[in-house]
């Protein structure tokens, strides 16, 4: 199974159409049926380590000051508890709670999914990101994850390589400021020839810039690690900017569709 990280921008992404929402739905029209799709949302960035495991997860708006239509949107993708068990036990000895009631699929997920799999019939599940973690174990996670990939779990990362809301420029709305793109061409750079060394941009000149908060950018780490654990590069699915401070790009494992 395929591994992705997914640039998701924002959340009007679930209702409009444009070439990144056409990219995500060509990756999910062409791989592999996953099993379960285990998701590493920037949006359950939370003080532990937690997967979720009720039958029904919630759809949940977290955002605010969007139109009625974007609150009104369901992705009613069942869950599923004996894989939640699973993902606890491949992460082991880490020690990953069962969230049976407390969160449900944020914006993260299901803006990118309902694109991907808008039939929503695949269970979903979110691992959140423990923001007492460094890098370093985000990374780790990650490889800790492949095995899943040949039990039929899809694992996606969704964030953003670049997210910096302070500087957004809504005039522009698919330019971007020249850190932007040094920043997100470095981490390209690393991705797509030795994923692990994705770590090293913590010390990149415009890293502060580029990540004023880490949560949108560690989903990231998880699919460098995977790709780093499977001994390949990760590709470009597709690539671009938004409002100056955000990138887009967003990365396969072993997908075959390859839009540029
Ligand atoms: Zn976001």
């Amino acid at each position: 199974m395929p591994a992705v990280f997914f640039g998701h921008g924002s959340p009007m992404n679930a209702l409009d159409r444009n070439r990144y929402t056409e990219a995500w739905s060509t990756f999910g029209r062409t791989i592999p049926r996953p099993r379960a799709i285990l998701v590493i949302s920037a949006h359950w960035y939370i003080n532990a380590s937690a997967v979720t495991a009720m039958e029904r997860p919630r759809t949940i708006h977290d955002f605010y000051g969007f139109p009625p239509k974007l609150f009104a949107v369901d992705y009613p993708a069942p869950g599923a508890p004996d894989v939640a068990s699973e993902i606890a036990v491949a992460l082991s000895p880490v020690s990953i709670a069962l969230d049976k009631d407390s969160w449900g699929l944020d914006h993260g997920t299901w803006s990118v999914l309902i694109h991907a799999f808008p039939q929503a019939d695949i269970p979903v599940l979110q691992l959140s990101i423990n923001a007492l973690q460094p890098f370093e174990y985000h990374l780790d996670l990650g490889v800790r994850l492949a095995g899943l990939r040949e039990r039929g779990i899809l694992i996606a990362g969704s964030g953003n390589v670049v997210h910096n809301l302070g500087r957004m420029n809504r005039h522009q709305p698919d330019a971007a400021f020249e850190w932007n793109k040094r920043f997100d061409d470095a981490v390209k750079s690393a991705m797509t020839s030795a994923p692990a060394e994705v770590l090293r941009i913590s010390t990149h000149q415009d890293f502060d810039l580029a990540v004023p908060t880490p949560e949108h950018f560690i989903p990231l780490l998880y699919i460098a690690g995977l790709a780093s654990a499977a001994g390949r590069p990760a590709e470009v699915l597709v690539e671009g900017y938004a409002m100056g401070s955000l990138s887009m790009t967003a990365y396969t494992v072993d997908a075959q569709c390859h839009l540029i």
